[in-house]
């Protein structure tokens, strides 16, 4: 999409900090310096979210995040962490589907598990709504 900038970012015409690339997939360092190392891959093609994203395209960023996660142990890092807003309501600003890659290691201060508020709702009517037949 001409004017997606991560489609830009993949094509090259806007820069960025590649860490990594193939065919159908790019990682590069996430501009927003809040954590070490926090990197998004992306599908070279544009789809908005996971939730218009083709398996097959799904594949593809689910390989390079892997071999991305490999490459951070070998950088001396101990972990990852994965994240991913899909949808607005989901908190995601940049609607060009991205999973973001946080290197961990054992005392780095980080808490990247997100404060939730708690629910009265009973397990059991969650249970009937979320169900797959
Ligand atoms: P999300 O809120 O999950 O959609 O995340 C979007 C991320 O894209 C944020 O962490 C931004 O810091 C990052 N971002 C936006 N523009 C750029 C850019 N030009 N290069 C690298 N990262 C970017
Ligand atoms: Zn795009």
């Amino acid at each position: 999409m001409e004017s997606c900038i991560f489609c830009r970012i993949a094509r090259h015409e806007t820069p960025a900090y590649m860490i990594a690339e193939d065919a159908d997939t790019c990682c590069f360092l996430d501009i927003a310096m809040d954590a070490e190392g926090h990197m998004l891959i992306i599908p070279k093609k544009h789809v908005s979210s996971l939730l218009d994203c083709d398996e097959e395209t799904l594949g593809h960023v689910l390989q390079m995040v892997k071999r991305v996660a490999d490459h951070c142990t070998r950088c001396g890092y101990g972990g990852v962490n994965l994240l991913n807003a899909s949808g607005t309501c989901a908190g995601q600003s940049v609607p060009h589907f991205h999973m973001h890659l946080l290197p961990r290691k054992s005392g780095d201060g980080m808490d990247t598990w997100p404060t939730l508020p708690g629910t009265s709702t009973p397990l059991l009517d969650v249970y009937n709504k979320l169900k797959m037949e």
